[in-house]
């Protein structure tokens, strides 16, 4: 009996199966395969059969409950926002910071002050490079503020943190969920020196879905010659688009872009990073404003410096908006789970998880 190939496993499993949510894990690390136009392209033929491309592929065998129980030492949660320790509405205190940011500046501040604290060496996070989101790796606060603003392309970030081997230090990374568990499953497997291993700090960004390349042709008809400085989804009932470029913010209706969402995104159950040491969203109705939830004592050290250091302001989380994050976190699972069911060869199983759907009733809350 042959057996197959990491990279045919990768191929079958999840790249031609639709799962591939284009984080990077999986590049960066080997010359044949790429991030190519919005997708990972294979190169050329590669013979191991114990690579770390579907090892580290988030969308692969992801063991939700050892995962689980390796970070929290507790079984996974039927909590629908995850395993949480503080809850906090958080903005950075700096007006040029929340300028430039996505909505309160929460994330910038806090790699900022992982840096200039000695907590990481360096930091793993996204830069918009001619209107497409790339990795990078920094060092400095300025580096960090460059980094400011979301973009809703999926990027495949990871790959920069996979290329940088050798004095690697402790490092920051910033991610979406699918990437933050990318960075679980390389820390996991990493003997290298590229900072995922030790004392890395993870915080994890929100996410309900990231578009796809065919974004682009929309991007370049809404804005020709503009050069993109973030995308946003204002809360309902706006169903709009925006899009900010150096020189304007031009809006299109929600329903022009939904066909690019990326399909990948069906699939996955996890809104609030659950694997993060901290993740920060919107705090919906809460104008220039974050949510941060506060997963582990790393993470409560990170946001406790910047208070103290009086970088990031911080109130309470009203009631409704917890509830009403819980209850769009819990949708995402629900779909998600629903459609793994449907599409794979075992409906007791789903896929790419390791979750029985017995075990998936439980975090639903549904037995
Ligand atoms: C694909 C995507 C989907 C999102 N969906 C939601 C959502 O459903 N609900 C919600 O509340 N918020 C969503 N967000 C926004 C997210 O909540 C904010 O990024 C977060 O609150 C940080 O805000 P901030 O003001 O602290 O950000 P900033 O201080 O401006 O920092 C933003 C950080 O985002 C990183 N970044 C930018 N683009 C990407 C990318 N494509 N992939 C990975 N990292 C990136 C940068 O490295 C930067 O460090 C999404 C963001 C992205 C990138």
């Amino acid at each position: 009996m042959t057996t197959q190939t990491s990279q045919g496993q990768l191929k079958d499993h999840v790249l031609d199966a639709g799962l591939c949510s284009v984080c990077g894990a999986c590049s960066g690390l080997c010359p044949y395969l790429k991030p190519f136009q919005g997708r990972v392209a294979v190169v050329d033929k590669c013979t191991l059969t114990d690579g770390r491309c579907f090892a580290h592929c988030p969308r692969a065998g992801t063991d939700l409950e050892q995962l689980h129980q390796d970070m929290f030492d507790s079984s996974y949660s039927a909590e629908p926002v995850g395993s949480v320790r503080k809850v906090r509405i958080t903005r950075s205190t700096d007006s040029a910071i929340r300028d430039a940011a996505q909505y309160g500046g929460t994330v910038t501040t806090l790699v900022q002050n992982a840096l200039t604290s000695g907590m990481a060496d360096r930091a793993v996070l996204t830069r918009t490079v001619d209107g497409r989101p790339v990795g990078v790796n920094v060092s400095t606060p300025e580096e960090v503020a460059e980094s400011a603003g979301s973009n809703y392309l999926a990027s495949p970030t990871l790959a920069a943190l996979n290329q940088r081997n050798g004095n690697g230090g402790s490092v920051a990374f910033v991610g979406t969920p699918c990437q933050v568990i990318g960075f679980r499953k390389i820390a996991d497997r990493s003997s290298s020196t590229n900072g995922s291993r030790g004392n890395p700090v993870v915080i994890g960004l929100f996410c309900t879905w990231a578009l796809g390349h065919s974004f682009l042709n929309l991007l370049h008809e809404t804005v020709p010659d503009g050069e993109l400085v973030k995308t946003d989804v204002p809360p309902p009932p706006a169903s709009q688009f925006d899009i900010q470029t150096k020189n304007e913010k031009v809006s299109v209706p929600l329903d022009d872009v939904r066909p690019h969402i990326l399909d990948a995104c069906a699939t996955c159950h996890d809104m609030t990073a659950e694997f993060s040491d901290i993740s920060v969203g919107s705090a919906e109705g809460i104008s220039g404003w974050n949510t941060v939830l506060v997963r582990t004592e790393r993470g409560e050290k990170l946001l406790q410096q910047a208070l103290d250091a009086g970088l990031l302001e911080s109130q309470e989380l009203p009631d409704e908006n917890l509830e009403h994050l819980k209850m769009a976190s819990s949708n995402k699972r629900a779909r998600a789970f629903q459609r793994l069911s449907e599409s794979g060869d075992n409906p007791e199983e789903l896929g790419h998880l390791q979750l029985t759907a017995e075990a998936a009733h439980r975090v639903l809350g549904q037995s």
